[in-house]
């Protein structure tokens, strides 16, 4: 069996490490705040060459936190890449603003800066890059478009922990950074977690109360804000993660080259393309095929799992197409058509990639041969 993700495999690599960390945490019974929520917040920081990080209680409300902190007029727009998860636009409609959807890159699936500025009024405020599959997006053309018409930039780096866009970790780039360690993410917790990163210590003392009640002391509170707050077990878990982050991202582009060299040229599929400006960290791996059903079939057939990140763009799920006349967003509608994502990250050996990769290689075969035999 060759699995999408292999949580407890990871875990059984590292447990000595992960049980001392919880224990530590138990003992000193610091579930919410305390030392292992400061240690992680530190070293997160420190890894990606952050001023400040506010761990908060999961990637969504990461978003959510920023948009609040950065006082936006309400009903702002905020331009957000067609294909993403909904987290992305949902939270910013949950901030009160208004998500305008715009199409992606054809080679790297991620916000096309080109198709930006045509989506731009005087209600637009900010934009929110999406790292999308590992890859960082195109950060200095949105910047240049960002910088003309005066919009913030969030980074959503649910998905790329640890990428770098020329030489600097994503997160550190844009106004403020946000991350998701849900279980899945290739760095990712034992539950919900997040954390938002910024070069700006105004803006993290904001996050920081908006995500604890609006805090300053025990009980003084400034406003009224929420309650989303990194617990010590997850980021006792992620402190130890965090160490490997680099390895495991180094082993899942080990991954990407060895599907590119197996998989160039067969069949119809289009391959990830890394931009050369940037470390993509291959959270994902995601092809195209105009066969993606009955090639997942067939790899499920051989005890090879698949994924689709994402079967519809954002503008076409049901919360949204009541608004869609006004988003076309062709590539990104045309694309969830097609895109599939072949297993990959650590606990991957390369006899499983080759195993993988003879499975895809063998259903073209067998589709061509299919076709010459009729
Ligand atoms: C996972 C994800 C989020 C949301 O993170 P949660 O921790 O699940 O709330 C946001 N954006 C993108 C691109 C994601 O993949």
């Amino acid at each position: 069996m060759i699995r999408f993700l292999d949580l407890y495999g990871q875990y059984l690599t590292i447990k000595p490490e992960i049980d001392e960390a919880m224990s530590k945490v138990l003992r000193e019974s610091a579930f919410i705040g305390g030392e292992a929520v400061r240690a992680f917040e530190v070293d997160f920081a420190a890894f990606l060459g952050a001023e400040h990080c506010v761990g908060v209680g999961n990637g969504t409300d990461a978003i959510e936190i920023v948009l609040e902190a950065l006082d936006l007029p309400p009903g702002s727009e905020v331009l957000v890449p067609a294909n993403s998860f909904i987290a992305s636009s949902e939270a910013v409609t949950r901030a009160g603003h208004k998500p305008v959807f715009c199409d992606v890159d054809a080679a790297t699936y991620t916000i096309d800066p080109e198709g930006i500025e045509s989506r731009i009024n005087q209600r637009t405020r900010a934009v929110i890059a999406v790292h999308l599959y590992g890859q960082p997006s195109e950060m200095s053309a949105i910047d240049e478009v960002a910088r003309r018409f005066s919009l913030h930039v969030i980074e959503d780096c649910a998905q790329a922990s640890g990428a770098r866009y020329l030489a600097r970790r994503v997160g550190t780039i844009g106004r403020a950074g946000t991350f998701s360690f849900y279980p899945g993410k290739n760095l990712g917790a034992y539950g919900d977690a997040g954390a938002i990163v910024t070069q700006d210590p105004v803006l993290a003392a904001r996050c920081r109360k908006i995500a604890n009640h609006g805090r300053v002391g025990k009980y003084d509170h400034e406003f009224e804000g929420r309650n989303s707050r990194l617990d010590g077990l997850q980021a006792a878990v992620l402190s130890v993660k965090l160490k490997r982050l680099d390895s495991w991202n180094a082993r899942r582009r080990e991954i990407a080259e060895l599907y590119g060299d197996g998989l160039r040229g067969v069949g119809d599929l289009v391959l990830p393309r890394e931009r050369a400006d940037t470390n993509h960290v291959f959270h994902l791996y995601v092809i195209r095929t105009a066969h993606r059903e009955a090639l997942i079939e067939y790899l499920r057939n051989r005890d090879i799992e698949c994924g689709v990140h994402y079967p519809t763009a954002l503008p076409d799920l049901r919360a949204y197409c009541s608004q869609q006349s006004e988003w076309k967003t062709p590539r990104a509608s045309r694309y969830a058509a097609e895109v599939m994502s072949l297993p990959i990250g650590e606990h991957l050996t390369d006899a499983m990639v080759a195993e993988v990769v003879r499975g895809v290689r063998s259903y073209f075969a067998e589709a061509q041969g299919a076709l010459a035999g009729e």
